[in-house]
């Protein structure tokens, strides 16, 4: 019979708890019950301690003060009392007999001595990890050794991969501090602002794990924003395609590119809240063919800052490379479009507004000189908004209901993008419009 590794699929779940969550010692002790009540949740993934209540500070930006302070050659004593503070709060309310001293004076004379800001903001994760490790009698494990980044920055998942599978083999339990690694030579690295959500993903797709649980301090992803629609519902499934779909729009529980590792190995992701343990939260899932037949739509999510560019010239359908004479302006300028909405003898060119800046004026030149059209013009202060649902492929008559909903609360449609997946909708109206069309199209599918 095949002895399996002690890192093995159905074994193995990755929990990563978020900073709200573990900004002090009562939060610490959810958390442990949370930990300890399932022992497949084998591999810990904590971020620094966040804030405690509103107008606190988190230890990540605290960490940034102490630098921004250091490296203009200031006293950063003070700043760095109330980092130790946190940690010897959390320490003793947990009442454990762990002495970071050596640590925080080590940490200190780096910052001191320039260690780099990824270095200091790197600490919140690196000492929580120790604190929690400890609370919990698991391994710690340093993410500097196994989470690693290429020379230009970049993160290296092959390296990461085969160190961090062959470590994790070694350990039962262990809490891998999240939101840092390390650069070939040894200067530590982070990924971008909330960044543990990516190491827990990467951990999960080195253990293998059957799950990766993401702890946070709300039930997962809601269909809509609160702060448009009062209490929305909640998803309780959403594939990774739906998600990017809807964070793409603005919709964030979980950092954008914690997505890919779990996507790669098929990994689901739980979103779930450290407050209320019982609920089921979201699951996030490779692909499903089941959807919510009674609301068919899974998320509606909208974002302003947008403009188009729009082209007009007769007979541009029969005009063999137009678009790529267009698309070479823009390149050309190094800016990026985010969609591309055709007719035969129309183009829009949908733009985030700030990549237009700058470059407007060379762009209507550039592709007047290029393709020399009837009529180019720039329309500003647009809003994207787009309804997503795997249930839309299969249920006719989708598209009408957005269009209608929109139309009936008397707002006009500027462009319409269906994505070839039909998984999304995107519809672009003027920007103090869009508030008024979200909740039209959610009385639409989720109040009707
Ligand atoms: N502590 C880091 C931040 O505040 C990373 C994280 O929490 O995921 O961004």
């Amino acid at each position: 019979m095949a002895i399996k590794s002690p890192v093995c699929g159905e074994n193995v779940k990755v929990v990563k708890f978020g900073g709200s969550s573990l900004a002090d010692a009562a939060h610490f002790k959810q958390v442990r019950d949370i930990i300890l009540a399932d022992p497949t949740r084998r591999f810990v993934v904590p971020s620094a301690p966040g804030k405690r209540f509103p107008g606190d500070s988190k230890v990540t930006d605290m960490l940034y003060d102490c630098y921004t302070i250091a490296a203009s050659g200031g006293n950063f004593d003070e700043a760095f009392s109330r980092i130790t503070a946190r940690y010897v709060d959390i320490i003793d309310g947990l009442g454990l007999t762990l002495d970071l001293s050596d640590e925080f004076e080590s940490i200190k004379s780096a910052i001191r001595n320039h260690a780099g800001r990824d270095f200091a903001a790197s600490r919140g994760e690196y000492l929580n990890g120790i604190v929690l490790a400890a609370y919990l009698g698991f391994d710690f494990i340093d993410a500097a050794s196994v989470i690693c980044f290429a020379d230009n920055g970049t993160f290296d998942a092959r390296c990461t991969n085969t160190l961090l599978s062959a470590e994790l083999a070694q350990h039962k339990c262990a809490v891998i501090p999240g939101f840092y690694g390390s650069m070939p030579n040894g200067t530590l690295k982070t990924f971008s602002r909330g960044g543990s959500d990516i190491t827990g993903s990467i951990v999960a797709r080195a253990s293998e794990a059957a799950l990766y649980e993401n702890w946070t301090d709300v039930s997962g992803f809601l269909m809509a924003d609160p702060r448009i629609i009062p209490s929305p519902l909640g998803i309780k499934t959403i594939t990774y395609r739906e998600l990017r779909e809807l964070s793409y729009m603005g919709a964030t529980v979980l950092h954008e590119d914690s997505i890919f590792p779990v996507r790669f190995a098929g990994i689901p992701i739980n979103i779930r809240n450290t407050n209320e343990p019982e609920a089921p939260g979201t699951m996030i899932l490779p692909t499903s063919d089941e959807f919510d037949t009674e609301h068919i739509i899974t998320g509606i999510a909208g974002k302003k800052g947008f403009c188009v560019v729009n082209i007009e010239k007769d007979m541009m359908n029969s005009e063999v490379g137009f678009g790529r004479k267009v698309l070479e302006v823009l390149e050309h300028e190094g800016v990026c479009f985010e969609h591309l909405p055709s007719g035969i003898d129309t183009m829009s060119i949908v733009l985030n507004e700030t990549e237009l800046e700058g470059h407007k004026d060379r762009i209507v030149s550039g592709i007047c000189r290029t393709v020399d059209p009837d009529s180019v013009s720039i329309e500003s202060g647009l809003a994207l908004l787009a309804v997503v649902g795997r249930g839309m492929v299969k249920t006719p008559g989708t598209a009408a209901r957005v269009f209608s909903a929109i139309a009936n609360a008397g707002i006009n449609i500027k462009m319409i993008d269906q994505g070839s997946s039909e998984l999304s909708i995107i519809v672009a109206v003027a920007e103090n419009e869009l508030e008024k069309a979200l909740r039209a199209i959610y009385e639409e599918f989720v109040r009707a």
